[in-house]
């Protein structure tokens, strides 16, 4: 698996925001780091891809983040611990920090997915108590 970024473009950017591309996320062909392009101080979320047969070459746990893993594309096999079971296009898993994991594709495309890497139980309040809804010209 390899880390090559090229296909992770930044678009623009302002004082608040950052906006990148990995293109067509059903056509990633490699692993995507986005944390460093994007800014992104309280998370890293990854594209990953695993062609037919392939499976992430370690097993590996967390020390204090647990991770998320959203799957887009093909068909998986997911080991946590002990425990094996299917993902598919659609699939949403949340493995805790010690949760020992990897994942294999066992469909005839590329599995593809999206990893999001946050701290445990950092997450004090969202969405509707987190957000303030402010007075704002529209410009579209
Ligand atoms: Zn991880």
């Amino acid at each position: 698996m390899s880390t090559n970024s090229e296909q992770l473009k930044e678009l623009h950017a302002g004082s608040h925001y950052k906006h990148a591309t990995v293109g067509n996320p059903n056509e990633v062909t490699t692993k995507h780091f986005t944390r460093d392009v994007m800014g992104i101080t309280g998370a890293e979320i990854s594209f990953g891809v695993l062609e037919p047969g392939q499976a992430v070459p370690f097993f590996h746990k967390h020390q204090q983040n647990e991770e998320i893993y959203i799957i887009l594309t093909g068909k998986g096999s997911f080991q946590v611990d002990n425990d094996l079971f299917p993902v598919e296009a659609g699939s949403l898993v949340r493995v805790s920090a010690e949760g020992i994991r990897s994942l294999k594709c066992i469909s005839e495309d590329s599995l593809r997915y999206i990893c999001i890497q946050v701290k445990a139980d950092s997450l004090e309040q969202c969405t509707m108590t987190d957000g303030v809804i402010v007075e704002h010209k529209a410009l579209w």
